[in-house]
């Protein structure tokens, strides 16, 4: 069955819009926007809210999933009953947390947020490599990797003792999980890692890629590879060409950090990938890089930023970011965003009504403002096909970063 059809393109950039359908029934038009429920729950919503913040896609996290579960995950009734949700779910592989627990906390990098790139330098590189060969580690960094997995010591479980995760594992635990896509265990490295260490790690995980093929065994699940390669040119392109070369349902672009690198490191991928297949790009998704991604070729994208926002007070709208537990909102009768459609504003939940919960600190604050920006970024995804249908993307693109740019004083950060 083909699971992925392309449906229309954009004339002057890859920008692109599909069908992806699951073996299971899920129906995604794309591009689309995943939203993020980590631990199997979209945290402050309910399976109706998801529904009606017409959510198309959700990615839950196997590492947590299978630290709670511990080995009740043999009786684990899949995501889709969990979550209660009939759309399409994804699991990543569990190779972000090795990054996150281990080079992000040793390099001071997060995903989310910005980072300006400065290399180590051969040398530093060099004795990077070195002590990563040796075991040594720094000691915010609690894992370590080697060519048959990961070992992990994790606080945030109460591990005295390193737990280990491998490609196989990774495998295992994902078709237990039962989602509709699942993603190979890769290594994603800094982007503070030299040439060395990156072409160390990218070499990994293309052994590990293999791996995980060879592994799999439920065919109601797509697997997608996942390129890496740090911001280096040939790196990438090659780990593009490798990846794009095996036998992957779709493909996934990890470890882009900053928004120029961003751009480059699609760029240099997307051409070795192939056509027909569906491209995710894995935790970014602020507006304008979304517009970026698409533009070029990018079909899905998963971030956190929609709902850990919200559930501290950043409302979305077209113009931005704001807060709406800023005082000048108290007596303001508007809904969150002007024209908005989503359950929430629909509602009569006004700005003036969602200060007052944030201040109360209502259980129901982080509900509507999650519901409210979930249903924003969902329909922003929505318009942005629209405009790839009509031959209008580049208006579209053009139109979405003036808005956003444009300082609107009452909506905007
Ligand atoms: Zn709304």
């Amino acid at each position: 069955m083909d699971f992925f059809s392309i449906t229309g393109r954009d004339k002057n950039t890859r920008a692109r819009t599909g069908i992806l359908k699951t073996k299971d029934g899920g129906v995604v038009e794309t591009p689309s926007y995943v939203v993020v429920g980590t631990r199997g729950a979209v945290k402050t919503l309910n399976s109706h809210d998801i529904k009606n913040s017409k959510t198309q896609m959700i990615i839950s996290n196997t590492y947590h999933l299978f630290r709670e579960l511990g080995e009740s995950i043999e009786h684990f009734e899949g995501l889709h009953k969990k979550l209660e949700f009939d759309g399409v779910i994804m699991t990543d592989s569990g190779g972000f947390q090795v990054f996150s627990l281990g080079f992000s906390r040793e390099h001071n990098v997060s995903k989310v947020g910005f980072f300006s790139h400065k290399k180590n330098g051969f040398i530093g590189d060099a004795i990077l490599a070195l002590r990563a060969k040796a075991g040594i580690r720094n000691k915010k960094n609690s894992v370590r990797i080697t060519n048959a997995g990961a070992w992990f010591i994790d606080e945030s479980y109460g591990d005295k003792h390193p737990i280990v995760l491998t490609p196989e594992m990774s495998i295992e635990i994902q078709e237990q999980l039962g989602a509709d896509i699942i993603l190979a265990f890769d290594e994603c490295t800094s982007p503070k890692h030299g040439y060395w260490y990156t072409t160390w790690a990218m070499n990994r995980t293309h052994r590990w890629a293999l791996r995980c093929i060879k592994k799999k065994k439920n065919n109601s699940q797509l697997l997608y590879g996942i390129v890496q390669g740090g911001d280096f040119e040939d790196l990438r392109k090659r780990s593009a060409k490798i990846i794009g070369g095996m036998p992957f349902d779709g493909f996934a672009i990890g470890g882009s950090f900053g928004k120029e690198e961003m751009r480059n490191v699609i760029d240099w991928s997307v051409p070795y990938l192939p056509d027909d297949k569906p491209r995710h790009l894995l935790g970014v998704g602020r507006i304008e890089d979304i517009l970026d991604g698409v533009e070029r070729g990018i079909d899905t994208f998963d971030c956190v930023i929609p709902t850990r926002e919200a559930r501290h007070g950043g409302i979305w709208t077209r113009f931005g970011r704001y807060d709406i537990k800023k005082t000048k909102y108290l007596d303001n009768n508007e809904p969150l965003a002007n024209g908005c459609m989503c359950p929430t504003c629909i509602g009569g939940i006004t700005r003036g009504a969602l200060y007052r919960l944030f201040k109360e600190k209502d259980d129901s604050a982080g509900r509507y403002a999650t519901m409210h920006n979930v249903f924003f970024f969902n329909t922003f995804m929505k318009d942005l096909r629209d405009a790839i249908h009509v031959g209008n993307f580049s208006e579209f693109k053009k139109q979405s970063l003036s808005d956003l740019n444009s300082n609107n004083r009452d909506e905007s950060r």
